[in-house]
């Protein structure tokens, strides 16, 4: 059973041949899936009656199905759960700001990297999400709220430098004016925790995408203690394909730096960043730590946050403190776990 939203422009066409219906149906239905994020094919009423009963039939519009929606009104956020056709659970995030509408997009069921402190990590990579289910993330955030989606952090569950070639197919589609959405580049921002060989590949596309690089400590030792993938690219590698990602991208990076309570936190690990950064382009997030179930970690108390931004403020840094979003609904960085609906049978 074909996925609708999965489909070319070649393969649409050809369905549509095969249902007895002139070619440019194909880009009409197209239509409907991008542009008005429709997911029933009933509600699709320029197509014929007999054409939406046999697509009703025989397809499935999007590879993900909502499952659940949560909302909170404190912040404005949604989260909502949607299930894979082999009904795995993706949880989508969506934020709205002054300027409109984000989506926290996920790029992997589960997640290889094992970073210690990260939700996403705990139970391991099930699997690569597709482009087509990245892109749905976004269609199913849009008939959700009933708007266009402005912005698109690829900062969900996953790796998403580690599922590189379904990333650059969703970023291309994403951006696509004709067959996929037409959101600028620029208003995508992708989260790595530091593949230094896939960071430069990246840069070599020459996509002006933000990268926002998880830096998360100041120096190797720390660094290798919290995340695996620093005992392979050492800080120094990880800061040298951020410049040259800079360079040829013309794209400030922006580091994302966790503060976890007497890990991470303290003025002297506040200088020894300011020390590392200080020949970068950079821009550096200060992101107080959510607290994970069953892991020992604590987020920073205000004040170590304030002073934490101070110092690399006055080295001449620019800095903020990422306001916390959707913590209520479960929502917010390194919340976002590994769930299937699966029945187990024992
Ligand atoms: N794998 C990518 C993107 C996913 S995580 C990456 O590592 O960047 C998105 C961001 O949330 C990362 O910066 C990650 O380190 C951070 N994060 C993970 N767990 C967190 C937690 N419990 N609280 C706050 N941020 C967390």
């Amino acid at each position: 059973m074909a996925v609708l939203l999965e489909l070319d422009l070649k393969a649409m066409q050809q369905l549509m041949h095969h249902y007895g219906e002139p070619a440019f149906r194909a880009k009409q239905l197209r239509e409907w899936l991008i542009t008005k994020h429709t997911s029933d094919v009933h509600q699709m009423t320029n197509l014929s009656k007999n054409l939406r009963q046999k697509l009703a039939l025989n397809h499935q519009a999007y590879p993900l199905r909502i499952d659940q929606i949560q909302y909170s009104a404190e912040d404005q956020t949604y989260k909502f759960t949607a299930l894979t056709c082999d009904e795995e659970m993706i949880e989508v995030v969506v934020l709205k700001y002054d300027y409109g509408y984000s989506v926290c997009v996920s790029s992997q069921i589960g997640c290889a990297m094992g970073c210690a402190f990260c939700a996403s990590a705990q139970g391991g990579l099930v699997r690569n999400c597709t482009a087509t289910e990245m892109i749905a993330q976004v269609l199913l955030a849009e008939q959700i709220v009933n708007a266009r989606i402005g912005r698109v952090v690829v900062m969900g569950m996953g790796e998403p430098l580690h599922n590189y070639q379904n990333l650059i197919q969703f970023l291309r589609l994403l951006n696509d004016p004709d067959w996929g959405l037409g959101i600028s580049l620029r208003h995508v921002t992708v989260s790595t925790c530091g593949l230094v060989p896939q960071i430069r590949r990246l840069a070599a596309e020459k996509l002006p995408v933000t990268l926002a690089l998880s830096l998360h400590a100041p120096d190797d030792t720390l660094r290798q203690k919290l995340m695996p993938i620093a005992e392979k690219y050492p800080l120094a590698d990880v800061v040298l394909a951020c410049r040259y990602y800079f360079k040829m991208t013309d794209r400030r990076i922006s580091f994302e730096y966790i503060l976890i309570k007497d890990v991470n936190d303290s003025p002297h690990q506040a200088k020894l960043l300011a020390q590392l950064l200080s020949k970068e382009n950079a821009h550096v997030n200060l992101i107080p730590y959510n607290k994970v179930d069953f892991l020992e970690w604590e987020m920073s108390q205000n004040n170590q946050v304030q002073a934490f931004a101070t110092i690399l403020n006055k080295a001449g840094i620019s800095v903020t403190i990422r306001r916390q979003l959707g913590d209520d609904i479960d929502a917010a960085c390194g919340q976002l776990r590994r769930r299937t609906a699966r029945i187990e049978v024992k």
